[in-house]
């Protein structure tokens, strides 16, 4: 039985049936969300200022320029089509670029523009002149250390002679090697390796200490005690920095344990809501008559992009084959893909060249669904005790009230599981109309 594994966003998979794919690593659904996150994420709260000096005043920017950047750093940032500071970006930047350096704990959730910000804090304190290990920023894995790299290379496109070099498994530096490159990024097992045993980084020297995905790391055996044995090493001056989408005691303590005198900035995830979306159920005999009523349904309404939330990868398959062999574009999202595979079936659905995508729930935890106008959920969710689970459900067909579309959401209930069905209803205290599935006109 796979163990209970949080999501990127705090939440908790405990849905999976014996055939469900095993909890998807963080880790991974961390990386998946950088793949396919192309812009920022919106947000209607306010952003929470701790500082540690109280009676220092308070600096936000709204322009790029009143940071008073490097001209190179700023041309690499319009490169990259930032027009503006992101709103976590524009309390954290002033604090992170202040003389003497301040350390910062940040809070939220993936894609508000955490790590384009610290990016930007090493580029800007790097001196390219200087041929040693200055930045040193600790990731969860490989994949992530070289999402970072990338952003480092594209914000760092005009600051000629700055470079950067990944501590991970696999990359084998001879001992006495003098490292010249400036932003070091990897993983805590390796940096230890190469600071301590191998004494390629000397951590004396190191300026800017940024520890990403917290909440990640402390989920990954002896990555805490890793990054404190390098946070001890550095000098008091350097200025350390902790990233974290989610803010659970855990990665609290754990924050508090490796960065000394913090400010902390928190952006508080936006709730996810029933009320703008519209639910139906259709009441049927058997999965070939969920079938059915999924057609009709297909066929009497102009659908744009929809998913398809199957409970076990098993239905998910067969309900591919089907549509498929019924001349339906689909694709299938599934567990036994890969990371990449996964991140590339997102992208061409959110390309548009599929219409429908098929899922699991564990699958698609983490995937932004906003453009998608239509939900169905093929089986309901529920957990390992047949209970309703709720939270899945939200999760499933839920906006964020501001910035969210309307959305239609569709529900195939074969009769035994009407029960369950009402539960949801009265949980949400929201109204789920029964659909007639040869009667389409009813959807308003
Ligand atoms: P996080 O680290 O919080 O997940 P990122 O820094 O990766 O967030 O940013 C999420 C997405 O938004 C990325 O595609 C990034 O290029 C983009 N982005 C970041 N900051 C800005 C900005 N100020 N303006 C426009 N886009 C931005």
């Amino acid at each position: 039985k796979s163990p209970t594994v949080p999501n990127v966003d705090g939440s908790v998979n405990n849905t999976e049936e014996d055939d469900e794919e095993d909890g998807v690593e963080l880790a991974a659904n961390s990386l998946l969300n950088k793949l396919i996150r192309q812009s920022l994420v919106e947000s209607s709260h306010r952003v929470e200022v701790l500082q540690k000096d109280p009676s220092s005043p308070l600096y936000s920017v709204k322009t790029f320029e009143e940071l008073r950047l490097k001209e190179e750093l700023l041309k690499g940032i319009y490169a990259m089509g930032f027009n503006r500071p992101s709103k976590i970006q524009e309390m954290a930047l002033p604090m992170m670029l202040a003389h003497p350096p301040q350390n910062l704990i940040a809070q939220s959730q993936s894609g508000t523009g955490k790590t384009a910000a610290f990016v930007l804090a090493m580029l800007s304190r790097v001196n390219a002149l200087e041929l040693f290990p200055q930045c040193l920023c600790l990731a969860p894995t490989y994949e992530l250390a070289l999402q970072t790299g990338r952003v480092v290379e594209r914000m760092g496109k005009f600051c000629v002679d700055v470079q950067v070099m990944y501590a991970v498994r696999g990359n084998r530096i001879a001992r006495g090697t003098d490292v010249t490159k400036q932003i070091i990024i990897g993983t805590p097992g390796t940096v230890l390796d190469w600071c301590f045993k191998q004494k390629l980084i000397d951590l004396t020297k190191i300026r800017v200490f940024v520890l990403d995905e917290a909440d990640v790391m402390i989920d990954t055996q002896g990555f805490s005690d890793q990054s404190i044995r390098i946070q001890r090493a550095l000098p008091s001056k350097c200025q350390m920095l902790l990233f974290s989408a989610t803010f659970e005691d855990s990665v609290w303590q754990f924050a508090e344990r490796i960065i000394p005198d913090p400010n902390v900035i928190k952006l508080r995830k936006e709730e996810l809501t029933l009320n703008n979306i519209r639910q139906y159920y259709v009441l049927c005999r058997s999965r070939k008559d969920k079938y059915q009523a999924l057609c009709n349904i297909y066929g009497g309404i102009t659908v744009g992009q929809a998913i398809i939330f199957c409970q076990t990868r098993q239905n998910a398959k067969w309900l591919t084959v089907e549509m498929m062999q019924d001349g339906h574009q689909v694709s299938l999202l599934s567990g036994e893909l890969t990371v990449d595979q996964r991140a590339s079936v997102i992208q061409r659905f959110r390309d548009g060249k599929e219409k429908v995508l098929i899922t699991t729930n564990v699958c698609a935890r983490g995937i932004d669904v906003k453009q998608v106008t239509i939900v169905v959920n093929f089986d309901l969710p529920v957990n390992q005790a047949e209970e309703p689970d709720y939270e899945t459900y939200l999760h499933r067909i839920g906006r964020t009230g501001r910035f969210g579309k309307k959305g239609l959401a569709f529900n195939m209930v074969e009769v035994d599981k009407l029960p369950l069905l009402m539960r949801i209803q009265d949980h949400f205290n929201s109204n789920i109309k029964q659909l007639d599935p040869e009667d389409m006109d009813e959807i308003e």
